[in-house]
């Protein structure tokens, strides 16, 4: 409530009310209930257990989906096994047709698949259709051209796929990971059961349909639903020849204990602390603009979220001024309207962790700026939010908060920069805006981010390979980088 106050006095929004622009829903079915999708079709749970999945902006239920239990797990890596033995032996460039035919059938119902991933996530509709969407259906575009290709990416090796992945993803970008994690694992000859986040399984569920339409074959892909309790079955389970996990710090920690000494080859793409960081001479609007979609991008659910502005302390007051003005003018709330910026946050755990790391900022002694907004009555929501008289200490500068809410720091010079932005356990991405061409490559050598954007942020593109340093994890997808966690090169 106090927040909430706060964004009444904020500065009131001007300008005009857009009209609703709602995406039509009359295109998309959702079944009632899902089972688990092994071995080419969808089938009962051993577990007879299944869970509800909600939207989160209206905390409506869409679907039951099915409950995995250990058997289930066993059931899917055995069809997946079973499958390895035809795919890997196929010739590569019929695996790269069946790759290019589900890109196509994505792009086809890419309508369908941006109002589930909206209804079933609560990102703004202009983001499943514009970002999460079309780089899914890229990424399997992309690696569809490695397929047969694999000799001449490594020459003088004998690339060899591993055998049964198992892949695990969290709920921010659900399949646009599926992507990321299926595609390059195909490509490489491998087959795959993946476990989609328990909050949202629903284009995940759509896809297994997407994998019988391009008549994929049976059991090469494999989607076993559930929470936790079903992604430690499959991590454990002994006939994974490879871990991909997508998720937090803390899970991915668990994981590698679990996989530690079985020989197991482990990629692990956790959370991220990152710097965004703005000099004296950068194009002052473009990087308002780039702040704001680092950080309220996606509700700031982004691994790589540039939720720490550092900002030259010269230019601190005019960009402030710009960036609280610019907050105004975002538009929160249905996340199926085309006009919306700001959706609903994923769920309510989610909800009362980020309101829970905004009132340590506030007991710390930050500032809070919030624009006036109303809150919708049902559903998750929070407003964007700045903090401002940040100190490094404070946890709203060091901890992933992974919601619309960023710390503001300031630097006098490029050494204090760098050695901010690299004070973090975490090393995932990083932005640099500024005029001089040698600034950025000076900056990009001495910062341990994955990723370094320049005079931009939160680009993606399946030819560039995206990982972490330190507790961001270890790595990488996308690019020929991506094939080689699927791959034995010996
Ligand atoms: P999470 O770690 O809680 O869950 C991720 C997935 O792991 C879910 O599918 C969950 O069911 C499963 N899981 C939970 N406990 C498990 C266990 N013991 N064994 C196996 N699987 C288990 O993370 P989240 O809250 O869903 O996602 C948010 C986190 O993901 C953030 O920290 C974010 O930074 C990170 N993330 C990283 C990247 C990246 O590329 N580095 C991308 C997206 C998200």
């Amino acid at each position: 409530m106090a927040i909430e106050k706060r964004g009444e006095q904020a500065l009131q929004v001007s300008g005009f009310e857009y009209a609703p622009a709602l995406e039509s829903t009359d295109h998309v079915t959702i079944a009632n209930r899902y089972g688990l999708f092994i071995g080419g079709s969808f089938v009962e749970p051993h577990s007879k257990r299944y869970f509800p999945t909600i939207n989160p902006a209206t905390e409506e239920t869409l679907a039951e989906v099915a409950e995995a239990d250990a058997e289930d797990v066993g059931a899917a890596v055995r069809a997946a096994g079973i499958a390895f033995r035809a795919w890997s032996q196929m010739d590569p460039s019929r695996r790269a047709r069946y790759l290019f035919r589900i890109s196509r059938i994505i792009q086809e119902r890419s309508r369908e698949l941006a109002v589930v991933e909206t209804l079933d996530g609560g990102k703004p509709i202009k983001e499943s259709r514009d970002v999460d969407v079309p780089l899914a259906a890229a990424h399997f575009f992309y690696y569809a051209g490695w397929a047969d290709k694999l000799e001449w990416a490594f020459p003088n090796r004998t690339p060899r796929p591993l055998g049964v992945a198992g892949q695990v993803i969290p709920w921010n970008f659900p399949l646009l990971m599926l992507a990321w994690k299926i595609a390059p694992a195909l490509a490489a000859g491998n087959t795959v059961v993946l476990k989609p986040a328990e909050t949202t399984p629903l284009t995940a569920m759509l896809f297994a349909d997407i994998c019988r339409q391009a008549e994929l074959p049976d059991g090469v892909v494999n989607i076993v639903t559930g929470a936790g309790q079903t992604g430690s079955y499959l991590v454990a389970h002994p006939d994974i020849k490879k871990v991909a996990f997508t998720g937090s710090t803390e899970v991915g920690k668990l994981i590698q204990r679990a996989v530690a000494g079985t020989g197991k080859r482990l990629t692990l793409e956790l959370g991220g602390k990152a710097a965004n960081i703005v000099f004296d001479d950068a194009p002052i609007d473009q990087a308002v603009e780039g702040i704001v979609n680092g950080i309220y991008f996606n509700q700031g659910h982004v691994c790589c979220a540039g939720s720490r502005l550092l900002v030259q302390e010269s230019i601190q007051e005019p960009l402030l001024d710009k960036l609280r003005a610019r907050l105004q003018t975002l538009r929160l709330g249905n996340p199926l309207d085309k006009n919306t910026d700001i959706g609903a946050i994923n769920s309510k755990a989610q909800l009362e962790k980020i309101q829970g790391l905004v009132q340590v900022g506030l007991q710390e002694g930050a500032e809070i700026y919030q624009p006036a907004c109303q809150l919708p009555e049902r559903g998750f929501w929070f407003p964007p939010t700045l903090f401002t008289n940040v100190s490094q200490s404070h946890r709203i500068a060091r901890e992933e908060i992974f919601g619309p809410v960023l710390s503001v720091l300031t630097f006098r010079t490029p050494a204090e920069a760098v050695e901010k932005a690299n004070n973090t356990p975490y090393g995932l991405s990083a932005g640099v805006w500024t005029d001089k061409g040698s600034r950025i490559l000076w900056m990009t050598e001495q910062m341990r981010a994955g990723v370094v954007w320049a005079n931009t942020f939160n680009r993606f593109d399946p030819t560039s390979p995206f990982g972490g340093y330190k507790e961001s994890g270890f790595g990488r997808e996308g690019g020929m980088h991506g094939l080689l966690p699927y791959l034995d090169l010996n």
